[in-house]
């Protein structure tokens, strides 16, 4: 008996490059591509098992078993060997299989005369696609070598899988699971729909040049990539794009301090200097650095450590000389970029024309490539377990930002339903578009002011594209959300200064910070607080710390010099506050008198109502402010008890209930009565049937997202105002079940024609 032996696994592997270029049939490739590792191995049986969408591993091609039973031969998953190989996801290496307990005898192969067994699986990103097994009649033991060859083998066949060369072996009904279609839902990061090609992102370029020869030679290449690559931050920087979104630039200046980090290029070059190549010394320090964070919890580090990891890859890819991304023509038109996580700047790299939606394993809302991709329009999903594992290049799939949906080699059924989707708002869109410079009057002539809410920079360009009002809401806080920094005077006062101006004299409503609970800046000590919505933020933290507070201040009466200046404060508990940060105001006053400073021609000072406190201090209230905008998001929670970013509790309770409305009815009243002008800029404004319910308590001024505008636009210019008004009484008024009003709400909408 000969001994089985994988000697020349070089060899095997250039005898298999050259059976995947002949043009043959795929079984005839894989019949020979057995063949060839018997022979190799000098097994007697070399056979693949291909894992089949139902579970089953399917025998595809032998070498030494029956030939009959090829494509008939099955066994489950975690069935048999073979399948407790797929199972687990590893090696199996048996001197005597049939003693195994989980043996299973398959009588239509033939193997019961074989004792030694060595199955590997045929993996490829960590997913298991079939089995490769070897067996001999003799009982021998596989080492630790040729367990390596054939795992090498293995990954020949994961290419030729992944590139779909088996797909017409399969039998009807029994596809092979790699091209099943997958859907899988994650967190919805921006709103829109993309259907189109997958582009895997690639975060990790493979090392394969490990050992230096010269040294010198290896730290001269790492110094001018390093040069290349600074280059291009910079480059990307000064782009004219960036220069027109404030936030973008914050990103990327991020990246430009890893870049010149001299920490980093000094590591680097010590691991030239223990014998490294300049590519592999990048790696190893990545994964030092790498391993390092994944020993911390700390969520803000391991989100630095994002553009950290990022910053490294483009450096290798600088190395191994692949750029991706720039090249236009070999990214699909219809580009749907799928990763673990990216880097804003990566985003940026490629042709934005192209990518239509973005599915990461990770990612958050806040984080920064949710940020350019919101500013670009890609439609994207985070959380996606597994996603990068799931698919192929070019494999087809639909991302949906508004569900959290993301559809991989969809069926025709679900493709076409997308289809209609997409066919059904760009249609939406258009009637949208035209309403735009439409006045918003109600049908009994009552005009309503539609503003919008923002907070970056990119939210601008939708001022004019929405036809808002003004911004009734700018929430400043997310400038120094997305910084890694605290931002500085003049660049607070930049984006205010660029707010307005794009305004070109519509209203602009500031409010000033509302950080503290959940609104976490990674540069400031946090706190634990038990219950942070209710804990020291906003309004409260702005007047305990007011040097956070007076920069701002001083950011927006430089911004607004010669302008009118509109600040709400938000989290108001006690009409006293306003009075305190009125102080904080005429101490700034006085500070650009004594200067000679430019001022605003006009300073408002308006207060949120978001606290249900101030129910109970409305006259004083109005007394002391200019104007007063309804947080609705926070006042519901509040009047409600039930936390807005809890999702059990969240839509609990509906706003559109009595104790709710009426409440909002106080405030109006008490607004007009006092002649101060009353907005609401939480998301109840944005949906057509809440903004229905505002006009009819007595709402005159609405802010919502952009998007929101159209909708509520269509709604109000079918609305009679007085209607609804009487409508809403008469359900307030009336006693009934919780959900009353609602109804009463949909049946007046229904009646009218009114489209919500
Ligand atoms: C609100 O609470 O309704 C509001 C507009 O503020 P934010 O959503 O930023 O808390
Ligand atoms: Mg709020």
């Amino acid at each position: 008996m000969v001994r089985g032996s994988l000697a020349g696994p070089r060899v095997l592997l250039r005898r298999l490059r050259e059976i995947m270029a002949e043009p043959i049939s795929a079984q005839a490739r894989l019949d020979k591509i057995v063949v060839q590792i018997a022979a190799n191995v000098v097994a007697e049986v070399c056979s693949v098992y291909v894992l089949r969408s139902d579970g089953v591993l399917e025998l595809y091609a032998t070498e030494g078993l029956r030939r009959e039973s090829v494509h008939r031969a099955a066994l489950r998953v975690g069935q048999g060997l073979v399948g407790t190989i797929a199972a687990e996801a590893r090696p199996l290496n048996l001197t005597d299989a049939q003693l195994h307990p989980a043996f299973t005898y398959l009588p239509e192969t033939g193997e019961e005369i074989y004792h030694s067994f060595l199955g590997v699986p045929v993996l490829r990103a960590g997913r298991t696609l079939g089995v490769l097994v070897v067996q001999n009649r003799a009982h021998r033991t596989y080492n630790e070598e040729e367990v390596e060859a054939l795992q090498t083998t293995a990954m020949v066949l994961a290419e030729m899988m992944a590139a779909g060369e088996l797909e017409g072996l399969a039998k009807p009904g029994t596809a092979i699971d790699m091209r099943r279609p997958v859907a899988l839902t994650g967190l919805p990061l921006t709103e829109g729909l993309g259907i189109g090609h997958v582009v895997l992102h690639e975060p990790r370029v493979v090392v394969t040049n490990l050992i230096a020869e010269n040294p010198a030679e290896e730290s001269a290449r790492l110094d001018a990539a390093i040069a290349s690559l600074r280059l291009s931050v910079d480059d990307m920087l000064s782009r004219d794009d960036i220069a027109d979104h404030g936030e973008h630039r914050e990103v990327l200046e991020a990246y430009r301090m890893f870049a010149y980090d001299r920490g980093w290029v000094r590591r680097m070059h010590d691991a030239i200097r223990n014998g490294l190549t300049a590519e592999a010394a990048v790696e190893q320090v990545q994964s030092d650095t790498r391993a390092r964070v994944n020993r911390q919890s700390d969520p803000v580090l391991r989100d630095r450590f994002h553009d950290f990891d990022d910053l490294a890859n483009r450096l290798l890819r600088v190395l191994v000389g692949r750029g991706h991304g720039k090249d236009g023509d070999e990214l699909p038109a219809d580009a749907i970029i799928v990763a673990r996580n990216m880097g804003a700047a990566d985003l940026l790299d490629y042709d934005r024309e192209r990518v239509k939606g973005l599915v990461l394993e990770e990612g958050g809302q806040t984080s920064h490539v949710t940020i350019v991709a919101k500013a670009l329009g890609i439609a994207a999903v985070g959380q996606v377990a597994d996603a990068v594992a799931l698919v192929e290049n070019r494999d087809a799939i639909i991302v949906d930002g508004e569900t959290g949906e993301v559809h991989i080699r969809p069926t025709s059924e679900v493709g076409e339903a997308y289809a209609e989707k997409v066919r059904f708002r760009a249609r939406k869109q258009e009637q949208y578009r035209q309403l735009r410079d439409r006045p918003a009057v109600t049908r009994d002539g009552v005009a309503i002011d539609l503003l919008m809410n923002a907070g970056l920079m990119v939210d601008l360009p939708h001022l004019t594209e929405s036809g808002a009002a003004g911004i009734g809401l700018f929430r400043t806080e997310l400038q120094f959300m997305i910084a890694a920094t605290l931002p500085k005077m003049t660049e607070q006062k930049n984006l205010y200064a660029s707010v307005i101006d794009a305004a070109d004299g519509r209203p602009v409503t500031f409010r000033t910070l509302d950080i503290g609970g959940d609104k976490v800046l990674p540069y400031l000590r946090t706190w634990h607080e038990e219950n942070p919505a209710m804990g020291w933020r906003a309004i409260r933290l702005g007047l305990d710390r007011p040097g956070l507070m007076r920069v701002q201040i001083r950011a927006l009466m430089h911004a607004a010099a010669g302008r009118e200046l509109r600040v709400m404060l938000p989290m108001v508990t006690e009409v006293s506050e306003i009075a305190q940060a009125r102080g904080l105001f005429e101490r700034e006053t006085d500070h650009f008198k004594r200067h000679g400073h430019k001022r605003p021609s006009k300073i408002l000072i308006g207060s949120m109502v978001e606290v249900p406190a101030l129910l109970w201090q409305l006259d004083e209230l109005m007394a002391v402010s200019d104007f007063v905008s309804v947080g609705s998001n926070d006042l519901m929670q509040f009047m409600m008890a039930s936390d807005r970013a809890n999702v059990r509790v969240a839509g609990r309770f509906s706003p559109l209930s009595r104790p709710f409305l009426r409440a909002l009815k106080r405030i109006v009243a008490a607004a007009e009565k006092a002649k101060v002008p009353v907005t609401l800029c939480g998301e109840l404004a944005g949906t057509p049937i809440g903004a229905m319910a505002l006009i009819g308590v007595g709402f005159r001024s609405l802010s919502m997202a952009p998007a929101s505008i159209g909708p509520v636009k269509t709604m109000l210019l079918e609305l009679d105002a007085g209607k609804i008004a009487a409508r809403l009484d008469a359900a307030l008024d009336a006693g009934g079940p919780e959900d009353r009003v609602q109804a009463e709400l949909r049946t007046f909408a229904r009646e009218e024609g009114i489209p919500l």
